[in-house]
């Protein structure tokens, strides 16, 4: 290198090196071809000045740096561990080799991650040699979970879900399955995960998320540049958003005060959810002698937002005796549907215990649960037709829903009638979707496939087996066993 020359005389070099990698977004490349690039074109821009300059080991360090940064990922902002460079600099044989390795120069990085470790040794609590191999199927026993390999105290809640789990017993080696939590029946389902990758938890979260955003108003079609103009189209003075459209508008006012409802009132204050929420539960009789205001109210909604499209499509002026429509639309709907449903519930059923018929025995079962899900029990009870006693259960299963305390409930009493070897069986249970879903050979429920194959298996072992079912009233007690069952406790073993 000549006496002269100093670093800052060659940073060209580095300036070049960074110029050429700028132009490349190195996310969307393949390691594989970042190395290439990285091999191909940037490692040969300094070879030209090498040919008569060494060139100093800071300028050389740079241009690595700014290499790896573009092979690993880094940017300024958002640095990435390397780990490869990791391994390779802190598992050298050297350093395996040495005395005292953190003795030994090191990053700042490694130092971290090295104090951490040790954090995270004294934080966790190892298992047994033996514990770390054990696997689902080394505590699940014929007749439930047994704990007594584990020496981690679990917490009681996460013991009572776990129980709850569904397994099989005829079928006890079928492998595990994975089941998607946020659906009903197991199954993936893209709605589900779009409300939890969004973060959704009830209706309510999705309205305020992505639904009354997306309303097509002025404002939203102006956002999303579908209109020049956001100005209401009916008061032609205000923005329009859709508290102005469905509350605020002079039309909408209008509308609003021929249904009773004076421009001071409290009516006009709250902001839109809340204004939404209020309306829509109470259930007093603003407009005399007509259905309630929380069925009034939506109505009224639906007219005004049904009157602004068709005087923006059609260009049709709203009527003046909206209101008459809103009421009239909100009365045919309490008396066709509301009232229609009041009278179709009440249906008088004649309930009592009948004799099984000859020869048959009679298993009623039930399941009980307090909350949904909350603590469950099961329940049942066998009787000959004569009406004795032969046998009972009851117990608790943990954490759960109802459903799956009547499936749990069913299932113990078909293997108590398969044990005792009874060959006809009248099987009543109170659950009418249980007798439906039993009938449905092709329904499938990825939660509860075990215990409904496992039911299927032992009715198929029963040669004469009659499923019905029955008013919880004709076989109380079922029921008291089962609710005997949903407070039990546990025995550890
Ligand atoms: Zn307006």
């Amino acid at each position: 290198m000549h006496r002269g020359a100093n670093n800052h005389g060659l940073t060209f070099i580095l300036d070049r090196v960074k110029q050429k990698l700028a132009g490349w977004k190195a996310n969307l490349l393949s390691l594989a071809g970042r190395a290439v690039l990285i091999q191909a074109s940037t490692s040969t821009i300094p070879a030209y000045v090498m040919q008569c300059t060494a060139l100093p080991e800071k300028l050389l360090n740079n241009i690595d740096r700014v290499n790896r940064n573009f092979l690993w990922g880094s940017t300024e902002t958002s640095k990435k561990t390397h780990c490869k460079v990791l391994r390779s600099k802190y598992y050298s044989q050297r350093r395996l080799g040495a005395k005292d390795r953190d003795k030994l120069p090191c990053s700042r990085t490694w130092k971290a991650m090295r104090m951490e470790t040790e954090v995270f040794k004294k934080g966790i609590r190892p298992f047994a040699v033996e514990e770390e191999q054990l696997q689902v199927r080394d505590v699940l026993r014929t007749d439930g979970w047994d704990w007594s390999d584990i020496s981690l105290q679990i917490p009681e809640v996460i013991l009572m879900e776990i129980r709850a789990i569904p397994y099989s017993i005829t079928a006890p080696n079928v492998g595990d399955r994975l089941v998607w939590n946020c659906e009903n029946k197991g199954d993936f389902d893209l709605k589900s995960a779009y409300n939890l990758a969004m973060g959704f938890k009830d209706e309510a979260d999705k309205f305020t998320g992505g639904g009354y955003g997306n309303i097509g108003v002025g404002e939203y079609l102006v956002r999303k540049c579908l209109k020049d103009s956001d100005v209401c189209p009916m008061c032609n003075r205000e923005l329009e958003t859709i508290i102005h459209r469905l509350k605020d508008c002079s039309a909408s006012r209008d509308i609003w005060f021929k249904m009773g409802i004076n421009p001071s009132n409290r009516f006009y204050e709250d902001n839109l959810l809340l204004w939404l929420e209020m309306n829509c539960k109470d259930g007093s009789h603003k407009v005399r002698h007509h259905p309630p205001w929380k069925i009034v109210f939506p109505f009224a909604i639906w007219c005004i937002w049904k009157g602004r499209n068709n005087f923006v499509f059609w260009n049709r002026s709203v009527q003046s005796n909206i209101h008459h429509d809103i009421i009239f639309r909100a009365s045919e709907f309490q008396h066709c549907i509301l009232n229609a449903n009041r009278l179709g519930s009440k249906t008088v059923v004649r309930v009592r215990w009948e004799t099984p018929q000859v020869g048959w025995v009679w298993l009623n079962t039930d399941g009980s649960a307090a909350g949904n899900p909350g603590r469950v029990g099961r329940g049942g009870i066998l009787q000959d037709d004569q009406g004795r006693w032969i046998a009972s259960f009851s117990r608790n299963i943990g954490l759960s829903t109802s459903f799956m305390a009547e499936l749990w409930t069913l299932c113990d009493g078909l293997s108590l009638c398969h044990n005792l070897n009874y060959s006809a069986v009248d099987i009543q249970i109170d659950a009418k979707t249980i007798v439906g879903l039993l009938s449905k050979p092709f329904y499938s429920n990825s939660f509860v496939m075990p215990i409904i194959d496992d039911c299927r298996q032992l009715i198929s072992q029963i040669p004469q087996v009659r499923i019905g079912h029955y008013y919880r009233e004709a076989n109380s007690c079922a029921d008291f066993l089962a609710k005997i069952g949903s407070v039990q406790t546990f025995w550890p073993k």
